[in-house]
């Protein structure tokens, strides 16, 4: 029989599945439950799980891999889910009201339906959790963090930590153009993932040093529906002036801001095409998007000391060519250029799409889940997955 690794994504109304071959680590199948608690679909995780289960033909996989949100300062690495971390998950859940609770429920009915297969954490935050204290911490008073834990805990780090390595990878094995290949130890990459939710982290040999998310997934660049970095006296001055309470800016900054807030739309395929289209509203809220992500390029290169590479991810950064563009073209005096040719190429595989410049840029589509399968793997072998 096939030893396998499934990775659960579980979330309020959805279970996402994908079921893995190992120790090679392939795609078998993968699936979605939807419509969780709602009339027409299953009631609970433990049933959504059980329909999987029997849609898979009763596998019992060597160990499953859950994909968590928050794992706070405690989760560093992948974990294996025991008793005791089962409850920081639980006591973490403040941190991701909306998220960590569905993954509790998820490894509840793993429990219940997989007795003694061992189930592993793999937390967005963790791969942050190398920052220096300095990157971290904000100019607060000392009591916010103590007694309320507010630092900087950034997010998409599976991502994060995929793309990179992936990178370095790549550029060890086909980088023909470099005269000296360095080990991946000594790379200096700024990643970009840029989704729905859009963040960039500065990671040097694989570990990274700074990221653009922090107590929350609100901060840094400009996200599909959410504004990133913005004057927090904003937020008081919101609510004296327009009558606002703070759950509803915190609506307004979360979902109403962002590309959608400045043009109306948030899927940047339709921003770029009214830009296309000579839309001037269009094309200044791509403006301003390009503009937050070349500053934290700039800031992380200055972080880093150097850039050998930048890499784009998630659906944004591995399709759209004209944001790479924009991205790219006035950061020439950082090193970065770009192929035209190259930049347009559509494909599921790393590719290298500068012209030659001291930074590599690449595109590196991202696969989260099979990362997380990877460190959940790794970890059940013991092996230094993280
Ligand atoms: P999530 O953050 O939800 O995982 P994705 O990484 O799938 O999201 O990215 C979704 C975004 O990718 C969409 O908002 C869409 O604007 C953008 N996108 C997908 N394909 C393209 C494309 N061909 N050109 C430009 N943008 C695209």
């Amino acid at each position: 029989m096939t030893t396998t690794v499934l990775v659960l994504n579980a979330g309020s109304s959805s279970l996402k599945w994908m079921l893995f071959d190992a120790p090679a680590l392939s795609r078998l199948r993968s699936g979605m439950v939807e419509r969780l608690g709602e009339p027409t679909g299953p009631g609970t995780h433990a049933e959504a799980l059980a329909s999987v289960l029997s849609e898979l033909g009763n596998v019992r996989p060597a160990v499953v891999g859950h994909r968590i949100v928050h794992g706070g300062r405690t989760f560093t690495g992948p974990a294996l889910l025991d008793e005791y971390a089962v409850a920081e998950v639980q006591r973490l859940v403040p941190l991701a009201p909306l998220h960590n609770p569905p993954a509790l429920a998820g490894i509840a009915a793993v429990a219940e339906r997989l007795l003694h297969v061992p189930q592993v954490g793999v937390f967005d935050t963790a791969f942050h959790q190398t920052m220096p204290e300095a990157a971290a911490r904000y100019a607060l008073p000392l009591w916010c963090e103590r007694d309320h834990g507010v630092r900087r805990y950034g997010a998409h780090g599976t991502s994060h930590q995929y793309v990179s390595r992936v990178a370095g990878e790549f550029l060890q094995r086909t980088d023909g153009r470099d005269p000296e290949p360095r080990r991946r130890e000594d790379w200096n990459f700024v990643t970009l993932h840029l989704g729905n939710g859009c963040s960039a982290a500065a990671v040097r040999g694989g570990v990274c040093v700074d990221t653009s998310m922090g107590l929350t997934p609100l901060e840094g660049l400009v996200m599909g529906t959410r504004c990133g970095d913005l004057d927090p006296a904003a937020v008081t001055h919101l609510q004296r002036s327009a009558g606002l309470s703070a759950e509803e800016v915190n609506r307004v900054l979360n979902r109403e801001s962002g590309l959608k807030g400045l043009c109306g739309e948030n899927d940047v395929r339709r921003v770029l095409a009214r830009a296309a289209d000579g839309d001037a509203e269009a094309d200044l809220a791509l403006d301003i998007y390009c503009r937050r992500i070349r500053k934290y390029v700039g800031a992380y290169a200055a972080i880093l000391g150097r850039l050998d590479g930048l890499v784009f991810t998630a659906g944004v950064g591995e399709n759209a060519a004209e944001i790479r563009r924009r991205v790219c073209e006035p950061l020439g005096g950082f090193g970065v250029t770009l192929d035209a040719a190259a930049n347009e190429v559509r494909s599921k595989e790393p590719r290298r799409i500068d012209a030659g410049g001291s930074a590599a840029v690449l595109v590196v589509p991202t696969d989260e889940e099979q990362e997380i399968a990877r460190q959940a793997w790794g970890l059940v072998r013991g092996d230094d997955a993280a």
